[in-house]
This record gives C-alpha cells, sequence and structure tokens, in this order.
C-alpha cells in the first residue's frame, strides 16, 4: 500500500479509506466531517425541504455529487490518458 497522497509506503501509517490508501500524516488534510458536522448539514437540508419538499434529501444530495464527482474524473483522465497516447505514437 502507498498513500495517495505522499507516497508513504510504511505499511503499519497507512490504512484503506473507501479505496484509497491513506496515511496517518495526510488523513487529517483530507477534512473529513465529524458526524456533528454531518447532522447540522442533515438539519440544514430538511428546513429547505419544509419549503420545497421535491428538492433531495441530503443523503439523495451527497449520492448525486459522488457520481457526478466520479463522471468528471474519468472524463479528465480518459483525456489525459489520450494525450499520453497521442504523444507515444507521435515520436
Ligand atoms: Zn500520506
Amino acid at each position: 500500500m502507498r498513500c495517495f497522497s505522499c507516497g508513504n509506503t510504511k505499511q503499519s501509517q497507512i490504512k484503506n479509506l473507501f479505496g484509497h490508501d491513506v496515511c496517518d500524516s495526510c488523513e487529517p488534510t483530507l477534512n473529513l466531517y465529524k458526524d456533528h458536522t454531518i447532522r447540522k448539514h442533515i438539519t440544514s437540508y430538511e428546513r429547505k425541504r419544509e419549503a420545497v419538499p421535491e428538492d433531495p434529501t441530503y443523503a439523495q444530495e451527497v449520492d448525486y455529487r459522488v457520481e457526478a464527482m466520479e463522471e468528471v474524473y474519468i472524463r479528465r483522465r480518459l483525456k489525459l490518458l489520450h494525450i499520453q497516447a497521442r504523444l507515444k505514437a507521435m515520436k
């Protein structure tokens, strides 16, 4: 395992978070939310939904954002991989 951010390979300092290897030093830099922050977000979304019930719940919004972000990531990666392949072919 190798930290995706700094390249650390000390296995005792690395954990897997949702399929990505992260070291103990880099994990705090991810600024992951504590449960109380997530609860605040849920409350805020529920308040908005009182006025506009067809709006997504917080959980639906998070699901949507994960999917949309993955699509953008794949598009950008494909673009770069294509450039890499073209650079090799054009040599
Ligand atoms: Zn790291």
